[in-house]
């Protein structure tokens, strides 16, 4: 088990003395709450925004969760936050003398988001981008997320300066990538693939979200955005995909209602086993 919570803490740690660096290239990373350890920590990317990212995180971290996992969620979408609404969760979270504790759903999954901590949900976070990344930094630092098997990361869209920053301050050990049909999906798919390959860090499947819509009369899927292109970048880039999620309304209605909890489909099965099978391989 790879404990997050022990090595980058020391001063003057280096790539060569410190496990938890190995990854980083050439940043030291951020060192997670010293009361808290994380086996796994999986990062939820996309090359833009409203694809789905923040629902691919809750549903693999809810898949998690029902397979017996320890699972928590820092919502590191500073600006867009949704992880808390999606689960009901309104509650403030609470300080302590030993850090930030999270907030905890229904079925007792640990949330950490900016939502929890501002007054009004609809607040708007006009922060510039130092402040947003060490906002996200805290949220690994300062939290006391306990024993966690995987700690999911909603990750700032885009390739910009606080993404990059993201990657550089915590030891992610693989990402998912989500897209649509109807993103730019060789360009703006392959950007983000690009950026966690120059930081070394594991790709581990695509996940295509919105890809279509089943008829509730006759089950037939229509690709409403036209045929996607993301078997040509997996074959061009050797990257599997992972699972595709149609539009789906029951889903959306448990978001609306702060229920994503029960949601009941198997769209993403597979990438949960590849997630589950990064624990037991160790
Ligand atoms: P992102 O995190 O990429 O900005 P979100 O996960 O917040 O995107 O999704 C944007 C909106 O689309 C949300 O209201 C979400 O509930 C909805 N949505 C995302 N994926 C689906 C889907 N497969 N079916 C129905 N609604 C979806």
């Amino acid at each position: 088990m790879q404990e997050k919570s022990k090595g980058c803490q020391d001063s003057g740690c280096t790539k060569e003395s410190c496990s938890g660096c190995e990854k980083s290239n050439q940043h030291p990373f951020e060192p997670l709450n010293g009361n808290s350890t994380v086996k796994k920590v999986i990062g939820v990317v996309s090359g833009k925004g409203g694809v789905g990212k923040s629902f691919v995180t809750a549903m693999m971290s809810v898949l998690m969760q029902r397979k017996g996992y320890q699972v928590g969620i820092l919502d590191a979408d500073i600006t867009g936050p949704s992880i808390p609404k999606m689960f009901g969760v309104t509650e403030k979270a609470m300080g302590s003398q030993q850090g930030i504790l999270p907030q905890l759903t229904k079925r007792k999954m640990k949330l950490m988001s900016v939502n929890l901590i501002l007054d009004k949900e609809d607040t708007p976070v006009i922060w510039r981008g130092p402040i947003l990344a060490s906002t996200v930094k805290q949220f690994w630092t300062d939290v006391l997320w306990g024993d966690l098997d995987y700690l999911f990361i909603d990750m700032p869209p885009g390739t910009g300066d606080v993404p990059l920053t993201v990657f550089q301050s915590i030891p992610l050990d693989g990402i998912i990538i989500v897209t649509s049909p109807q993103d730019l999906v060789s360009m703006i798919v392959k950007k983000a693939l690009h950026m966690a390959q120059m930081m070394n860090i594991p790709v581990l499947g695509f996940v295509e979200n919105m890809s279509y819509v089943k008829c509730p009369d006759c089950g037939k899927e229509i690709h409403i955005f036209g045929k996607s292109k993301l078997d040509e970048v997996s074959d061009a880039t050797g990257v599997p995909i992972l699972g595709r999620i149609p539009i789906d309304m029951n889903i959306t209605e448990l978001v609306n209602e702060g229920r994503f909890e029960e949601f009941v489909a198997d769209y993403l099965c597979d990438a949960a086993k590849v997630v589950e099978n990064i624990l037991r391989e160790e």
